[in-house]
C-alpha cells in the first residue's frame, strides 16, 4: 500500500523545528516561535513604511507654510528688484538731462538779459532814447521771455530705449 511519507518542512529561519506556518506574502516556512518573530520583523518594516509617510505629510506643512519658499520665487524677488533699480536710474539721468537742458537755456537767457540790462542802464543815464528804441527793447524782453518758457516744451521721449 502506498501511503505518502509526510514530507516534513523544516522552519526557514532556525532550520531545526518544523514548519508549521507558512508567510503568504513570502512563502516561507516557520515554526510556532519564529512566526512570532517573522511578524515583528514585519512590523518594525511597517513602522518605517509609517515614518516615511509621516515624514513627507510634515514636509507637505512645511510647504504649505512657507509658500514663497522656492527658487523661482527668488528669482522673480530678484528680477523685480533689479528692474525697479534700472527704472531708478533711468528716470534719475532723464532728470540729470532735463535739469541740464534748462539750465544751458537759463544762461543763455541770462545772458542776453545782461546785455540789454547794460544798453537801458546807458539809456537812462544819457537820457537820449527815443520811441523806436523803447518798442525794440520791449521786443528784445518779449523775445527773451519766450526763448525763457522754450525750455518748458522740450521734447522728450518716453519710448528711448537707450537703457
Ligand atoms: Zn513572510
Ligand atoms: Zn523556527
Amino acid at each position: 500500500m502506498a501511503t505518502a511519507r509526510k514530507i516534513k518542512i523544516l522552519c526557514s529561519t532556525c532550520q531545526k523545528a518544523a514548519g508549521v506556518l507558512t508567510c503568504r506574502g513570502c512563502n516561507n516556512a516557520f515554526c510556532s516561535r519564529d512566526v512570532i518573530k517573522h511578524r515583528q520583523q514585519l512590523n518594525r518594516q511597517m513602522d518605517e513604511v509609517g515614518a516615511s509617510h509621516d515624514q513627507l505629510q510634515q514636509l507637505i506643512v512645511e510647504h504649505e507654510a512657507q509658500p514663497k519658499c522656492h527658487p523661482l520665487m527668488e528669482r522673480i524677488d530678484k528680477w523685480e528688484q533689479e528692474s525697479i533699480t534700472k527704472i531708478h536710474q533711468a528716470a534719475d539721468d532723464a532728470r540729470k538731462q532735463i535739469l541740464t537742458i534748462i539750465g544751458t537755456h537759463r544762461a543763455q537767457v541770462t545772458d542776453n538779459l545782461a546785455v540789454l540790462t547794460q544798453e537801458l542802464s546807458r539809456a537812462r543815464d544819457e537820457d537820449d532814447y527815443v520811441e523806436t528804441e523803447l518798442k525794440e527793447w520791449m521786443e528784445k524782453l518779449d523775445q527773451l521771455k519766450i526763448d525763457l518758457n522754450a525750455a518748458q516744451t522740450v521734447y522728450f521721449d518716453q519710448n528711448d530705449s537707450k537703457t
